[in-house]
């Protein structure tokens, strides 16, 4: 074991995907396996293809950079990548074969000058905005796409594989938005049949939809955070569907005996209460550690759950672990599937007061990915 590491299981993003897949194939829907911001931080090319041997036919990347990154490791299931600006370089997408997303006439212009700059056919999928408040043409705004696309399209220079949009509270069962947005996207496919634009695929669900609601798996669903083995909402995911792949660990560096009322990092906002031993863990904020989590982090360690002492500083923090038999180099858990009694990424969130997609996401590059 490295001195820190994210240990990544594989197979348990393999058998998640195909736990969602079976979902979707229930529907006759596939499945896209979202692999953005470094597959949320498990890494983007061993997650893709780790989801696509579950059964993912399907990768979804906010960026053209991270649809490059897929293709150049030699990746040709079908990309959409769907969060470019005006004036990002789409080129290069559309000569790898990368579907784009778009969300207004302009970027659709932007695709065709590219299609054309490389004798090629854009492959689009337009977004319409059915209640986000994101990205996505509005109703409004969605005939005056269809028309430039479906001009596009006679002309040959686009082809419109997709329509889609994105939930705001999928993960909220029952919330209005839900029905709203269903119908709203309902609507907008109606508009763009009467437009003459006649998607191959339509897709509006993520993984909270994905799980609960089957009447938005459509023709393909984009699973994310699921994939990983991580639930938008607990509540809404039977025990053990899911398999949390991403284990976080690292080694004490230092262990030391102290005296009583030793104060411990920066702030002396944790004093000890009696002769102890300091351990000291190498993963800090630097690393994607929240220090939010300071005084409140949950870590394994010698069997026994600690609680951080004191502050989270940038690159390392300290526990107090009383008169227990620590050592240097002993084995830290911060979080993992929690079957060896370490904490979980939700437990994490819960702590940083944040959501288990970002103490996953957010742990940095410093920190080597090892996959079993
Ligand atoms: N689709 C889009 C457009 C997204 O931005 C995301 C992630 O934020 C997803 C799907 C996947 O969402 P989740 O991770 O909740 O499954």
């Amino acid at each position: 074991m490295l001195q820190a590491e994210a240990v990544v299981d594989l197979d348990a993003i393999r058998a998640n995907t195909a736990y969602l897949a079976g979902l979707a194939a229930e529907q006759s829907a596939a499945t896209m396996a979202v692999v953005k911001a470094d597959g949320y931080g498990h890494g983007a090319v061993p997650s893709a293809r780790a989801a696509l041997a579950g059964g993912a036919g399907w990768l979804g990347v906010a960026t053209v950079g991270e649809a490059l990154e897929l293709r150049t490791a030699g990746i040709d299931a079908p990309i959409l990548s769907w969060l470019n600006g005006p004036g990002t370089d789409v080129g290069p997408a559309v000569r790898a074969s990368v579907d784009l997303g778009v969300p207004s006439v302009r970027l659709l212009e932007e695709a065709i000058t590219a299609a054309k700059a490389a004798d090629r056919t854009a492959r689009l999928h337009l977004k319409v905005d059915t209640g986000l408040g994101r990205s996505g043409a509005t109703p409004a705004d969605w005939p005056d796409l269809l028309v430039a696309a479906a001009k596009a399209q006679a002309e040959g220079t686009a082809e419109v594989i997709g329509v889609w949009s994105h939930f705001a509270c999928a993960d909220e069962p029952g919330h209005p938005s839900i029905a709203a947005q269903l119908a709203v996207f309902r609507e907008a496919l109606e508009v763009a049949d009467r437009h003459g634009v006649h998607p191959q695929i339509r897709h509006l669900a993520n993984s909270a939809a994905t799980l609960t609601l089957p009447e938005a798996h459509f023709d393909l669903v984009r699973a994310g955070v699921s994939i990983y083995g991580l639930s938008p909402n607990p509540a809404q995911v039977p025990a053990d569907a899911l398999r949390p792949a991403m284990t976080l660990r690292a080694r004490v560096l230092i262990a030391k005996r102290v005296p009583a009322g030793h104060g411990v990092s920066y702030g002396h906002t944790y004093h000890t209460a009696a002769p102890t031993t300091l351990a000291l863990v190498p993963l800090g904020y630097g690393d994607g550690i929240p220090r939010h989590a300071s005084s409140a982090g949950p870590v394994l360690l010698a069997g026994k759950r600690r609680t951080i002492a004191g502050r989270v500083c940038m690159d390392q923090f300290v526990l107090d672990v009383g008169d227990d038999p620590v050592s240097e180099g002993d084995q830290a858990i911060l979080f993992g599937p929690g079957d060896q009694g370490e904490p979980t990424a939700d437990e994490w969130a819960d702590v940083a007061g944040t959501i288990n997609y970002e103490i996953v996401t957010r742990i940095g590059a410093r920190v080597p990915r090892t996959y079993v």
